[in-house]
């Protein structure tokens, strides 16, 4: 999905007012998310036989492209410029780059539906964040751009269904955590083939650590913009990622390693290169920074060390999405050297929080306010409870078990009549699991609030949990099912009526090519419990 040659010297740019608006070059002014009107009609305005932008000698389009946060009138399109990903600032000079976009409405691009330019500030690593207006509801689009004599494959993005329509289907993926030097992205591949509405990202999009293994990134763990920057550069060369990217838009969110292993809200972990609040804070604002820039996401740029992610996107009355951030705004577990303990001190109070006080607040008046048959949280760190040895001695505090009082007032909102099918979809562990969510998980006859499934990873090694997984099913009754040994994605078909979740494994991702099958199957049917399709 990188780029390639133009082919079209006389490439036509729509220069109408209401067609183009591209954001300021200056560093110094607002964040760069444009916003452009589209047009219907055919472009019969003024045109122009040159592309914008310089000269370049070789592709500057090797991150590819994306789109993401759909709604039902936009999606937000994505590119990054860099004609050398592994160089320093991704081989690009410091000036600003006119890119221009179309939107079209079939795969030949022949019926250009919107079109315009936006420019690549080098202040925000060459990134551009195009966000689309006056699109149709639950229609799939093609796009791409072009800059000097290279234009890009064409992309396939979606919006989402109208406010008012249920619609009959929604197919989503799911992934999370591709350790680039862990495995092969063959699940990326599969993802590729398949016709989906949206990709949700749970979080662990890169890795910090990174070196050698089964593939190689020589990028030393970062603590400033740069390094970020060439991380991201280093994980979106990879052309599986970017296929992916290519065939709908994505929602994506972070985990811990975005900015670096199990870190809580301000504070780091246990043997941190910034250890102490002061550079801890700059780092995370470097490497939350760096994320947005890489990320087709409908947020402003970020300013600070504060980042807010949370968001909803609406599918219709179909399905309701919430995407949260577990990690910026929760409490510190100080009590526990190494994550797994006995439960910290106060963690069954109202001081401890997952979410924040504003997130908490936001969620519970969307769920309260909503009307959708699912009701979808797309988040990060398992939601469901794990106990480990018979007892309260062993709990991994990196997860919901740490916080139990703000998962019960979580569980307070999910639990109301008004909040339909809750399901929660997850990453973090490596490794798939099913079950539901109990309002006392350790009696198997509570009653069930909702499902959680947790996804495998793209390729990070999930070994070290199969030896716990049967003790962990023992004495965990609302569990159903779980594997760590094989990677993939998560394919969920949602209708009316049922939820089918069809767990989609690598043969095996540490070799490229390996077949991919459908595991297991999971149904959800309206108002019910999860069971084994
Ligand atoms: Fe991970
Ligand atoms: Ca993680």
């Amino acid at each position: 999905m990188a780029g390639s040659p133009l082919t079209r010297r006389s490439f036509l740019i729509v220069t109408a007012s209401g067609i183009v608006a591209a954001c300021s070059g200056d560093a110094t002014s607002a964040p760069p998310v444009t916003t452009a009107s589209t047009t219907t009609a055919a472009p019969t305005t003024t045109t122009s036989t040159l592309p914008p932008g310089p000269a370049f000698a070789s592709d500057p389009f090797r991150l590819g492209v994306a789109s993401g946060d759909p709604a039902s009138d936009s999606v937000v399109l994505w590119t990054r410029l860099a004609t050398d990903p592994l160089a320093p600032e991704g081989g690009m000079s410091p000036e600003s780059v006119t890119i221009g976009w179309q939107v079209g409405a079939d795969e030949t691009m022949s019926d250009i539906v919107a079109s315009g330019e936006a420019v690549a500030d080098p202040a925000f690593g060459h990134s551009i964040h195009v966000e689309l207006e006056g699109l149709e509801p639950a229609r799939t689009y093609w796009y791409r751009f072009f800059v000097g004599d290279w234009e890009t494959e064409i992309a396939r993005t979606r919006t989402t269904p109208a406010d008012a329509d249920l619609a009959d289907r929604l197919v989503l993926g799911h992934v999370s955590c591709q350790r680039i030097t862990q495995g092969y992205w063959t699940a990326f591949d599969d993802l590729a083939t398949h016709d989906l509405d949206a990709t949700v990202h749970c979080g662990d999009y890169i890795y910090e650590r990174n070196g050698s293994g089964i593939r190689t990134l020589d990028i030393p763990e970062p603590t400033e913009l740069a390094g970020y920057r060439a991380i991201y550069a280093g994980y979106k060369a990879d052309p599986s990622l970017q296929a992916a990217h290519a065939v709908a838009p994505w929602i994506v969110t972070w985990d811990d390693h975005e900015v670096e292993n199990n870190y809580q809200g301000d504070v780091a972990q246990n043997g941190s290169e910034t250890p102490d609040r002061e550079s801890f804070l700059a780092r995370r604002a470097a490497a939350y920074q760096a994320w947005w820039e890489n990320m087709p996401v409908r947020l402003a740029a970020p300013v600070g060390s504060s980042l807010p992610i949370h968001r909803g996107v609406d599918f219709g009355r179909l399905v309701s999405l919430s995407v949260l951030d577990t990690r910026q705004y929760r409490t510190d577990q100080a009590c526990a050297a190494n994550d797994v303990g006995p439960r910290c001190e106060g963690s069954d109070g109202p001081d401890f929080t997952v979410l924040g006080a504003e997130q908490e607040t936001w969620l519970s008046d969307r769920l309260a306010s909503s009307d959708a048959v699912y009701n979808v949280l797309q988040q990060q760190v398992v939601m469901q409870q794990w106990r480990l040895l018979p007892g309260d001695a062993a709990w991994n505090l990196d997860q919901w078990d740490g916080y139990p009082a703000a998962r019960d007032r979580l569980f307070d909102d999910l639990r109301s009549p008004d909040v339909r099918n809750p399901v929660v979809l997850t990453g973090d562990v490596h490794s798939s699991w099913v079950g539901s969510l109990a309002t006392d998980f350790d009696d198997e006859n509570a009653a069930v609030i909702g499902t959680e499934f947790v996804g495998t990873s793209i390729s990070s090694d999930g070994g070290l949990l199969e030896p716990i997984i049967p003790a962990v099913l023992d004495q965990n009754p609302h569990l159903e099912w779980a594997q760590a040994t094989r990677r993939g994605w998560t394919r969920h078909e949602i209708t009316p009526t049922e939820w089918r979740a069809d767990f989609r494994e690598v043969e095996d991702a540490t070799v490229p090519g390996t077949t991919v099958d459908v595991a297991t199957s999971w149904v959800i049917p309206d108002g019910g419990a999860v069971v084994r399709a």
